[in-house]
């Protein structure tokens, strides 16, 4: 998807050279001025392979061909009909910058992809994360695609990876990026899967409670030392 950038309202016919408003064909001679014309933008093109057309709803022209996209009037934008059915509503999805490149998205000339929790980012931005391994969003933190296949991947290696004694007690909260569940689970170097909805996109917010001995490495206040093993700072 893209804009199409309005130009002039005045042009001088290339044939007769009669200056006047912008329109499809000349007042003067009739010589077709551009095969395609938005009569709101005031916009023409002689190249009709970019698929241009208006959309009222967004209010501008836009590329990719009119029966390739759709108008979401929640997110306020065209989408690809790929997505029709399957996207998450943002309200006004597009009228805000790109989280990583800070351009404004809505009438960006870029490719737009839309990520699985409904916000936008450029396609190369969305791509250059996935090649450093940023699966979520950076807008809400939710995974930015179906890592089904990864989680299960995990699974086994934190299966494969048995945690020292010392942690197999350790207790930890979590809260879920995807499903905003918290919950509190054992704690695995690995990661901590979200037991609502299986995601390792989970973030630690506090220990919980009777937590074993190694809660100084993390808290390192007095308070909580048994007597006897204060720390000494020789
Ligand atoms: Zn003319
Ligand atoms: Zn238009
Ligand atoms: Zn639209
Ligand atoms: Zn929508
Ligand atoms: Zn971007
Ligand atoms: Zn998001
Ligand atoms: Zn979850």
């Amino acid at each position: 998807m893209g804009w199409a950038m309005p130009m002039a309202t005045i042009v001088i016919c290339s044939l007769c050279s009669k200056e006047q408003d912008v329109q499809q064909n000349c007042s003067n001679c009739g010589a077709c001025m551009g095969k395609y014309f938005c009569e709101i933008c005031k916009f023409f093109d002689d190249d009709i392979s970019k698929g241009q057309y208006h959309c009222d709803g967004c209010g501008i022209c836009r590329t990719g061909g009119v029966d390739n996209f759709f108008h979401c009037d929640t997110c306020g934008c065209c989408y690809s009909n790929v997505l029709k059915d399957s996207h998450r509503c943002v309200e006004r999805a597009m009228h805000h910058n790109c989280p990583v490149r800070f351009e404004y998205l809505f009438d960006s000339t870029k490719d737009i992809s839309v990520l699985q929790c409904g916000h936008t980012i450029h396609l190369e931005c969305m791509n250059e994360m996935r090649a450093h391994h940023h699966f979520s969003c950076p807008v809400c933190s939710r995974s930015a695609c179906d890592m089904s296949a990864t989680w299960r991947k995990l699974d086994e290696e934190v299966a494969a990876t048995p945690m020292p004694d010392i942690y197999q007690k350790k207790m930890v909260w979590i809260l879920c990026n995807d499903c905003s569940a918290t919950s509190s689970v054992r704690f695995h170097v690995l990661g901590q899967k979200c037991p609502g909805c299986s995601s390792y996109n989970t973030r630690e917010t506090r220990a919980a409670g009777r937590v074993p001995q190694d809660v100084r490495r993390t808290r390192p206040s007095r308070k909580l030392q048994p007597p006897g093993e204060m720390p000494s700072n020789d």
